[in-house]
């Protein structure tokens, strides 16, 4: 990668002024602007390697830096990309939505302070899942987290783009209480409780007093967060679970109607997610193990795959937490329900305090396994998300998935995908698999993916989180009264950050003065 661009509206010798500034903020040892840097904060998993480049990165290590770094990059006009570990893998990693941006990596920070009698914590953006479980554990402290699948990243992170775990906490973003942020004009501000100075309330009430701020900062481009309250779950008493592999594809609507009911009506608290047998594979085999045709894999070859592992189409882990006299009767329940569907194996396990805890996520452990599935296809792997959120309902459910299965199917991918239930709703995690090393491949993945947004939107679901290449398709998905939700996130946006320098781009929300160049002339239809 050479000649990073400098972001369109810099001058090359406003770059250089601003690097001076940045540099006597961070010191030079903490700005990264050299030809290895851009490519260790692009996205390795991109579809194009030319697209999202970074010109570099600043890694502040206090709110004040980042109230320092804000201000000069306002006064050049220097846009920020904030991150806080960078590994949102899939979405596009430490990557930018716009070139030429500067990645303010927060990573440095890494401050924990937890509340033990109160469960909860106060992380700073740096804190890894992985420094907080060994927070925990060195202090003996009886808390768990909720961990992602991969687990690589930061609880700040995640929960600002409303990544899952798998507790019944599993909805990180639900459990954020109280934010510190830095606005585009270098003001700290506290959400909540935290409004009051001093508060002992700012991580135990979420909604302070009158509009509560916490999700504005999620998954948008209004500030940039330096402090995050979490509450975390108390240790239970016991965790009683079962994995569950059901044989045929259409299994998978009888499941969700079975499961639906049980997670809305309480007796599953946590997220059960239903992940198809390549999920499941990609962590025990590759492709290369069982075929060298190209297309989506052929049914033989998925039978002989699910046959040696005993794999069924679709399994699933459901687990219970809490009183074991509760999780015993809950278990009961769930046990009924799931053998009226007559699945291929259950396979039960259990824990009880006291026992040492085992490696697995739906305890909170953290993991890197599953990342094993970039693998899948041999050469530099990858994958790409795609997400939209469902009913929990087994017929529509079904449907989307049949459409999802053809397009890959026509587009020549094996298909891995899940759903992941809510409260309420199923989210559709599909991620498609790459090899980057196969430009043929690679030549066919945008369009499916673009093709998977429109054929969801014709059904009205759109996508939860998305990669940086489809920010701007999914946010055209969401188009009520001509893009009325649009209109005023860029009201909120040209309030708060006129200059636009945090995350031009992000959720699909521009600042004014790179809205029109993106939207055609008359600045109100977008083109993309
Ligand atoms: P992780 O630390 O889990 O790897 P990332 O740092 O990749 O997560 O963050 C995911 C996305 O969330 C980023 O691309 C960015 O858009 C947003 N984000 C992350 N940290 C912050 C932050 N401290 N303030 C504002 N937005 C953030």
């Amino acid at each position: 990668m050479t000649d990073a661009p400098l972001a369109p509206g810099l001058t090359p010798a406003g770059w250089r002024a601003a690097r001076r500034s940045f540099e006597g903020v961070v010191g030079a040892d903490n700005a990264f602007f050299e030809e290895g840097d851009q490519h260790a904060y692009s996205d390795k998993f991109a579809i194009n390697d030319a697209s999202h480049r970074p010109l570099g990165a600043l890694a502040a290590s206090t709110t004040e830096q980042v109230q320092a770094i804000v201000r000069i990059a306002g006064q050049h006009r220097v846009p920020l990309w904030p991150i806080s570990r960078g590994k949102n893998l899939g979405y596009g990693g430490p990557a930018p939505v716009l070139s030429g941006s500067v990645v303010l990596d927060l990573s440095r920070m890494k401050r924990i302070e937890v509340d033990v009698e109160n469960a909860t914590v106060l992380v700073e953006p740096g804190v890894g899942f992985y420094d907080l479980y060994d927070h925990l554990r060195a202090h003996d402290i009886k808390l768990w987290l909720s961990v992602p699948a991969n687990s690589w990243g930061s609880v700040a992170g995640n929960a600002l783009d409303r990544g899952v775990g798998y507790t019944p906490y599993g909805e990180n973003t639900s459990r954020i209480c109280g934010l510190e942020v830095v606005l585009a004009n270098g003001e700290v501000i506290r959400t909540g409780m935290g409004a009051m100075s001093g508060s002992p309330m700012w991580q135990l009430y979420r909604y302070g007093y009158g509009p509560a701020w916490d999700q504005l900062f999620v998954q948008s481009n209004f500030g940039i967060v330096t402090r995050l309250g979490l509450w975390l779950m108390p240790e239970p008493e016991s965790v009683l679970g079962m994995d569950v592999e059901l044989d045929r594809a259409d299994d998978l609507g009888p499941l969700i109607d079975t499961l639906g009911p049980l997670r809305r009506e309480g007796v599953l608290q946590q997220n059960p997610t239903i992940g198809n047998w390549l999920r499941a594979a990609t962590i025990l085999t590759t492709r290369n193990q069982w075929t060298d045709k190209p297309g989506a894999l052929a049914e033989e070859v998925i039978d002989a795959i699910r046959k040696k592992y005993g794999m069924g189409w679709w399994g699933v882990g459901l687990n219970v937490y809490g009183r074991e006299g509760v999780t015993r009767a809950s278990y009961a329940i769930l046990e009924q329900a799931i053998k009226a569907l007559k699945p291929l194996s259950i396979k039960p396990n259990a824990w009880h305090r006291g026992e040492p805890v085992p490696a697995s996520i739906p305890l909170g452990v953290p993991s890197t396994f599953p990342l094993q599935s970039a693998g899948w296809y041999g050469g530099r792997g990858g994958h790409v998300g795609f997400s939209p959120v469902l009913p929990q309902s087994g017929r529509l459910a079904l449907a989307q998935f049949h459409r999802t299965y053809a397009r890959y199917q026509e587009f020549g991918m094996d298909y891995q995908g899940s759903f992941a239930f809510g409260e309420r709703h199923l989210i559709n995690v599909n991620a498609l698999l790459l090899n980057k090393d196969s430009p043929e491949m690679m030549g066919r993945v945008d369009r499916l993916l673009r093709t998977l947004i429109a054929d969801a939107r014709e059904h009205g679901y759109g996508e939860y989180r998305t990669h940086l290449d489809y920010m701007d398709a999914v946010a055209d998905t969401y188009d009520f009264n001509g893009h009325a939700l649009r209109r005023l996130n860029e009201q909120v946006k040209d309030a708060l950050d006129p200059q636009g320098v945090i995350a031009p781009g992000k959720s699909g929300i521009w600042p004014a003065h790179r809205r029109t160049a993106r939207r055609g002339a008359d600045g109100k239809e977008p083109r993309s």
